[in-house]
């Protein structure tokens, strides 16, 4: 079903990358602006993940020796530092996602660079390292974001619903690993019911988006591909979801062919195997059209 999965290591049937972006607040200041800070019920939605939430993710995961890979914009990691200490103090990978969580397609060129180079600024003082992967905001790709990525130095990015394996991008000023997300598994579609953020969903058990997880999973360990979660710790590190997230992992182990990897480790990966001839990924020229298709009035 999946024509050409990649060779993972150790002779792995998948790779699997629980991947969270940590936006505690930044998300209520990025959608209402200075009228945020008078919206304490919204804010205070969003400081569990970094005083709750991200803590009890990141014990969980280490007590099964699993990585994550958080992504955090620049301004989350300066306002709650502690929450990053406690990410990287467990070995995770801390990937880049803005500095406010501004929306990059409604930035300019250079309003965008400089969110760009705030964040990565910001994560390299908390942790001695810049990061080397990025998910847009609100998945808000902009038309400059994957150049820009390329001039900043970046190895991937992990926004689009473009495949179920690894592909590359291939820009004017180089190429970039692209770590697909399945469309159907980011945590607010399941859990999320809350009138400052516009969504309404029904509550349901955990169980329920568990089955959605496991499915999507098994059916990728199945054919070869590639399974990312993409959850944030504000919706899916309360109680009842985090054991939710016990459960899948264990499922996962138990299989005993899993590969559970951070997305900068699977990129690296990525590269080596096409570095050194093993396997070929499908190609993305960016942008994907040069000229409008149709050319209507906007
Ligand atoms: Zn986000």
């Amino acid at each position: 079903m999946i024509e050409n999965p990649p060779p993972w290591p150790n002779g792995a049937r998948c790779a699997v990358a629980f991947s969270f972006d940590v936006d505690a607040d930044s998300v209520v200041h990025a959608s209402h602006g200075a009228n945020a800070v008078r919206m304490p019920h919204a804010l205070a939605h969003m400081r569990y993940d970094p005083f709750v939430a991200t803590p009890r993710l990141a014990k969980m995961f280490s007590e099964h020796g699993v990585p994550m890979t958080c992504f955090v914009p620049g301004w989350v990691a300066e306002t709650y530092p502690a929450a990053v200490e406690a990410i990287v103090a467990h070995g995770n990978e801390l990937g880049h996602h803005g500095h406010f969580h501004e929306w990059p397609s409604r930035q300019s060129p250079a309003q965008e660079r400089e969110s760009l180079e705030r964040g990565s600024e910001a994560l390299f003082r908390l942790s001695g390292k810049r990061p080397r992967g990025y998910r847009a905001p609100y998945y808000g790709l902009s038309d400059s974001t994957y150049d820009l990525l390329v001039e900043l130095g970046l190895t991937y990015d992990s926004s689009l619903f473009a495949d179920d394996v690894p592909i590359l991008l291939e820009t004017a000023r180089g190429r970039l690993v692209e770590l697909p997300v399945p469309a159907s598994i980011d945590d607010y579609n399941q859990y999320v019911s809350s009138r400052a953020f516009d969504y309404l969903m029904k509550v349901s058990p955990p169980q329920q988006a568990l089955d959605v997880y496991k499915a999507e999973f098994d059916a990728l360990r199945e054919f070869g591909g590639l399974w990312v979660a993409c959850w944030h710790p504000a919706v899916s590190g309360r109680p009842a979801q985090a054991l939710a997230i016990r459960r899948l992992i264990e499922h996962m182990q138990a299989q005993g062919d899993v590969w559970f990897a951070t997305l900068g480790e699977i990129a690296d990966h990525v590269n080596a195997l096409v570095d050194a001839g093993r396997w070929t990924p499908r190609v993305e020229k960016i942008p994907f059209y040069s000229r409008p298709v149709i050319d209507l009035p906007a």
